[in-house]
Parts: C-alpha cells; sequence; structure tokens
C-alpha cells in the first residue's frame, strides 16, 4: 500500500479531546469503532449554528429559517457528492444506522409475504438483526444466515446455497464494527440482484475507512452513522434508490413529511420528507456535511493508508505477547484488533487500561452471534482512527502486559 502524506501531529491538534488526561495519565483512545471523536471544525460548525442561525428549517418565511434551511439542504447535497447518489432526495437524513434500518424495515412489512426469506450474515451488529426479526414477526418470512468461517470472513459458497426465489432480501455490513472484515459487498449485491432479491448495507464501521460510491455498487441501501464519521451524535444517513424510496411507505407520521392533511386523509410529502417526520437534527445535519468534508480533505486514500500501518504495527506488537489470541483475521480488514488473553476476563483487561487512560471496547460489541460462534464471553477490542500514533499503541501494548501481569 502507497505511503500516508498526513501530518498527524497537526491533525491531532484539531481534535482538542485528545489533549485531555484519563486518571492522570494521557488519553489513548481506542474505542472509534464505538464513536470517533470531534474535530474543532466541526464543534465550531455546531456552536456557530446555535449561536447565528438557530431556526426550525422548511417552513419559516423567516430569513434565520431560510439560512438554516440553506446550509442543512446543503449538507445533504455534501453527503450525496460524498456517497457519489444520483440524486440528493434519495439522502435521508436520520437519527443513524439503527434509525436508517428500522425505516427499511417497517417499510417491508407491506412487501413481504409469509415464506418470503430474509438473508443475513453471520456477522451483523444487533441493530441489522433485530430489526429483521421483527420485520419476521410481522410478516411470516424466514432469516436465514450466511455463515463465516475461523477467520471471521463469510463463507459465500453458503451463500450461494442459501439464495432462492424466495430470498426478498439481503442484508449484510460493509465492515464487521467486532472483527474488522471488509465483506465482499459488491459480489453479495451481484448475487442478489441475479434472483431479483433487494440489498441493504450497514456502512457505519466502513465510512470512517472507505468512501462508498452507491452507484458503482448498485446498492439498494447505504446507511451510515455521522458519529463515527467524526460528526456528531443523532445523525446519520439511509441512502435508499429513487425507485425504492417510492415505494416504501413512511416510517414515522408528523409535520415535515405530509404534502396535504384533513381529517379525512392526508397524503405524503415527495421524498426526502417522506422518510424526515417531525424537527430534524438540524445543527447535526450540517456538522455532519462539515465532518464528511473534513475527512475528504485529509482523503480516504491516505486515511485508509494511514490507518493500515497502525494496524499492522499493533498486530505484531499484540501477537507477541504470550497466550493473547486475535479474533478476525479476515485478508481485507479496517484498523480494528478484537483479542483476549487466555484465562482472563475481558472486561477485568479493560479496566486495567482504563486506569492506565487507554480506552478499549470489552464484551460482545453488539455482535453476540460473533461471540457464541468463537465461544466466548466477549473480546477486548481496540480500534483506530487517523489521529492515533504508534506511540500510542506502545502504551496500549505495555499496558496488556501491566494487566496481564496484574491478573495472572
Ligand atoms: C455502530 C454500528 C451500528 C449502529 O450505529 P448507531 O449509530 O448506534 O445507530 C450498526 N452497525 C454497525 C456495523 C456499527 O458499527
Amino acid at each position: 500500500m502507497a505511503a500516508h502524506t498526513l501530518d498527524i501531529e497537526k491533525i491531532r491538534k484539531d481534535f482538542p479531546i485528545l489533549q485531555r488526561e484519563v486518571n492522570g495519565k494521557p488519553l489513548v483512545y481506542f474505542d472509534n469503532a464505538a464513536t470517533s471523536q470531534t474535530p474543532k471544525q466541526v464543534i465550531d460548525v455546531i456552536v456557530d449554528y446555535y449561536e447565528n442561525y438557530n431556526a426550525n428549517i422548511h417552513r419559516g418565511v423567516h430569513a434565520l429559517s431560510q439560512e438554516a434551511t440553506d446550509l442543512y439542504e446543503q449538507a445533504r447535497i455534501k453527503i450525496q457528492k460524498h456517497c457519489n447518489a444520483a440524486k440528493a432526495h434519495e439522502i435521508i437524513l436520520t437519527s443513524g444506522t439503527t434509525h436508517g434500518i428500522n425505516i427499511v424495515a417497517n417499510g417491508f412489512s407491506s412487501l413481504l409475504k409469509k415464506g418470503d426469506e430474509i438473508v443475513v450474515s453471520a456477522m451483523e451488529h444487533h441493530s441489522n438483526i433485530v430489526p429483521w426479526q421483527m420485520l419476521c414477526e410481522r410478516t411470516g418470512a424466514v432469516l436465514k444466515v450466511i455463515p463465516m468461517n475461523e477467520n471471521g470472513e463469510l463463507r459465500l459458497d453458503a451463500y450461494d446455497a442459501l439464495l432462492s426465489n424466495k430470498t426478498k432480501l439481503v442484508f449484510c455490513n460493509h465492515v464487521s464494527n467486532a472483527l474488522g472484515t471488509v465483506n465482499p459487498i459488491k459480489v453479495i449485491i451481484d448475487k442478489a440482484h441475479a434472483i431479483g432479491a433487494a440489498v441493504l448495507i450497514d456502512g457505519a464501521q466502513a465510512a470512517p475507512h472507505i468512501k462508498a460510491n452507491v452507484q458503482e455498487l448498485n446498492v439498494d441501501f447505504y446507511v451510515i452513522s455521522g458519529h463515527k464519521v467524526c460528526g456528531p451524535t443523532g445523525i446519520g444517513m439511509l441512502y435508499g434508490k429513487e425507485e425504492w424510496l417510492e415505494k416504501l411507505p413512511p416510517y414515522q407520521g408528523g409535520g415535515e413529511m405530509i404534502a396535504e392533511v384533513t381529517f379525512e386523509k392526508t397524503t405524503y410529502a415527495g421524498l426526502p420528507h417522506k422518510f424526515e417526520a417531525g424537527t430534524p437534527n438540524i445543527a447535526g445535519g450540517i456538522a455532519f456535511g462539515a465532518a464528511i468534508d473534513y475527512m475528504n480533505a485529509l482523503g480516504f486514500d491516505d486515511i485508509a493508508a494511514y490507518e493500515q500501518e497502525l494496524l499492522q504495527y499493533a498486530t505484531e506488537k499484540l501477537i507477541a505477547i504470550p497466550n493473547l489470541k486475535i479474533y478476525g483475521n479476515a485478508a481485507s480488514k479496517t484498523a480494528v484488533i478484537s483479542f483476549n488473553i487466555e484465562g482472563l476476563h475481558p472486561y477485568d483487561i479493560g479496566s486495567i487500561l482504563d486506569k492506565l487512560g487507554v480506552a478499549v471496547r470489552t464484551g460482545h460489541h453488539c455482535a453476540q452471534p460473533i461471540m457464541d460462534f468463537y465461544k466466548i464471553p466477549g473480546t477486548v477490542r481496540a480500534s483506530f482512527s487517523f489521529y492515533n500514533t504508534k506511540e500510542e499503541v506502545d502504551v496500549l501494548v505495555s499496558a496488556v502486559l501491566r494487566a496481564k501481569a496484574m491478573l495472572s
């Protein structure tokens, strides 16, 4: 992979939180797969909104409302360009990945019948499992699971065998949040389309590392969360092909999503407003656009190249620790390392790391089926971002060694 050209020391100055201490130690933030940190450029946009043009959008004739509306709609266009959607109204602004998935799952209630089949992968986040189980309960459709192998890769031979003319929908994440596996989504999408099934890709974990091109992928739905790409919480994107979004019924009723309301009958607004009932997270939407700008200015190729360097460095150092096992060794993975040390509980390791200023995630990472597959209660997960450094990896490694010595 090509060398990156990022100035990491300069980038770190954009993130005020990276200057703080935790338990008297400099913060080493390795929980990026749960949420990313926010640069000053994005924080400033939120402050600017509340200081200068806080107003409700799409309905006011007054200047503030129009300014806020313009900025919110400009953010939608930034997000559209970022993922190369054909039309701005194919971008639905949601509260996050979970919300986007629920819009689609709910919409399909009226399109599925008993005996139809839905295919999901074995390495999904709970938010890409539970809404489909609820959909199955409502419709009598059946959930089928693409199994994975020991390395944490999906078994495409088994996927082929699951597809049939009963398959109506396929759901898969682009990148596994628990293992870092980058799934071959283009193959998954093409195979599903060949038998007439629609595909939703959960891009929450891919978005910080990979710039997805929805037209090139020819995906039907793609969902992401703002807070994993340096934006605020409570905002996200559901991309849907126009023809699908037209076909699906609205998820929530309320203001903003209507064309006309009488007590006899209500007609719905056109896209994207049909799926955006109520006052949205206006500052969040504008800041989401600013976060996308920030990351694009760094460049996704450079981000990926640098993160792969960190991944390789950290993997080599960690596997040198006796009795440490890494879960998820896919040929293609993002900068996520899930591991355990034989005989030690992940929670105990995580607690000691926290005392030493190192923030990692412990537990099942909202992906219990993966933990069941490996027959473990959970893992310690260190996930890296472009603002992390090799020196911080060294701190992690010595903290893990310290935890091991204390707990063994
Ligand atoms: C974080 C994550 C989600 C859930 O995102 P929310 O922002 O909590 O809605 C879903 N899928 C994957 C793969 C994730 O990493």
